[in-house]
């Protein structure tokens, strides 16, 4: 079996070090790839650090993969040799129960397998995730990736991109439509600009009156600091549709009541703690619904990918060594990070 190197988390105390670890040879369905990049997102710190609980050690986070596929199986049909790809938060499914055969594989019935922490139902134990040179996957899980764009901006798109992507295209959002992105981080700053590529007029919500300028250069019509009760006002029972992607507990109906008739806000961002439950008034008054949304299926990752090709959207990155990793950890804690930390996996060396 080939020989992989990554980093990896050997304890929710410890700091992600260098790991060596197998890989499968390619099954007759496979492909593997050579990672060229994987960004670095919220979830692999909670997952390295246990903080969801269920982390299986030693754990290699990583679901944000581009790269070039080295080998194919006999039955591989979709994939040769040399393509570019990309992998994201899934590499299985059932396959079979009612969501998985109309395409919503990250909804399965009977849990998706995740790319990392997930059981690998090939090798025992669990998957283990794009921190790493190489990754074998089942075909139907791999996507193809345009050359048109720059690579290493493309890989935030196979979590972040898709996340947000995937409850703008539900819910419809279109030319005309009053489109509110709440928080300009990772996810925030993919909402805005897909948002806009697909004709909305878009609203940005922010505690920080730093982030004025950089939302407006990345494709906000307007925005509007959210602590300023007068600014928020202005906005009341205007926007179609909100997609909020705070991660922390706050105030939904500050938000729920600038949503017009028939409205909707929906969650991406995930809080350690709920926020505070919203008024039922709010919702009644003007038919609004409040509503989640998570990633999004293979077949709609794959439009969304050719979406961003076809319109040059890529994630504004930071890149890093692979070394770099838990210093990239602390400062995005902070929120100090524009806006997705790529490993650069060139620099990922064997020891
Ligand atoms: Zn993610
Ligand atoms: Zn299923």
């Amino acid at each position: 079996m080939p020989k992989a190197i990554g980093f990896a988390a050997q304890a929710a105390d410890q700091a992600l070090e260098y790991f060596e670890f197998e890989r499968r040879d390619p099954t007759a369905d496979d492909v593997e790839i050579e990672i060229a990049y994987c960004g670095v997102c919220h979830s692999d710190l909670h997952q390295a650090r246990n903080e969801w609980g269920g982390t299986v050690f030693p754990c290699v986070p990583g679901h944000e993969i581009v790269g070039k596929v080295t080998r194919v199986g006999n039955k591989v049909s979709k994939y040769k040799v040399g393509d570019t790809v990309g992998v994201g938060c899934m590499v299985d499914s059932c396959r079979t129960c009612a969501n998985c055969e109309d395409g919503y594989e990250q909804y399965c019935d009977n849990g998706f397998v995740g790319t990392y922490n997930g059981e690998d139902k090939h090798m025992g134990g669990v998957t283990f995730g794009g921190y790493s040179n190489r990754i074998t996957v089942a075909q139907d899980f791999v996507l193809k990736v345009s050359d048109k764009l720059d690579l290493a901006g493309v890989a935030p798109l196979l979590c972040a991109g898709i996340t947000t992507y995937s409850p703008l295209r539900h819910w419809g959002v279109t030319k005309g439509h009053k489109v509110g992105v709440v928080g300009l981080g990772g996810l925030g700053h993919m909402a805005v600009k897909i948002a806009k590529a697909m004709g909305a007029e878009v609203v940005l919500f922010t505690t920080s009156p730093n982030k004025v300028d950089d939302a407006k250069r990345l494709g906000a019509d307007h925005v509007v600091i959210s602590k300023d009760e007068e600014q928020m006002k202005a906005w009341r029972n205007s926007l179609d549709f909100i997609l909020n992607t705070v991660a922390a507990p706050h105030d939904l109906d500050a938000y729920l009541t600038l949503l017009r008739l028939d409205g909707t806000m929906t969650l991406v961002g995930v809080p350690a703690e709920s926020h505070p439950s919203p008024a039922v008034f709010n919702l009644i008054a003007k038919r609004r619904s409040l509503a989640g949304s998570l990633i999004g299926g293979i077949a709609e990752t794959q439009e969304m990918l050719d979406f961003c090709a076809e319109h040059g959207i890529t994630s504004d990155i930071e890149m890093i060594a692979m070394d770099e990793i838990n210093e990239a950890y602390e400062r995005m804690l902070k929120s100090d990070v524009k806006y997705r930390f790529v490993i650069d996996m060139a620099t990922l060396k064997q020891k």
